[in-house]
């Protein structure tokens, strides 16, 4: 039984005993890195939802905000 592999970034068909496995090259799996970096800080503390994000830090500055928009 043979399994064709490929590279998750690019599609190109690598092999198991390549040293970037499972990824074609070093750029590949650095790109992943980043992606499943990104994404996961996305997930976990969605930048829409104000309470997941820590009320008494980011409230101060909010209220700061709208005081300087509402002078000028
Ligand atoms: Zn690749």
């Amino acid at each position: 039984m043979r399994r064709r592999w490929k590279c998750p970034i690019c599609q190109k068909p690598v092999q198991p005993r390549e040293p970037e496995f499972p990824f074609c090259s070093r750029r590949c799996r650095v790109i992943d890195l980043g992606r499943w970096a990104s994404g996961g800080y996305v997930v976990s503390t969605p930048l829409t939802d104000p309470e997941a994000f820590g009320a008494g830090e980011s409230r101060p500055d909010d209220a700061a905000e709208e005081k300087r928009k509402k002078r000028e």
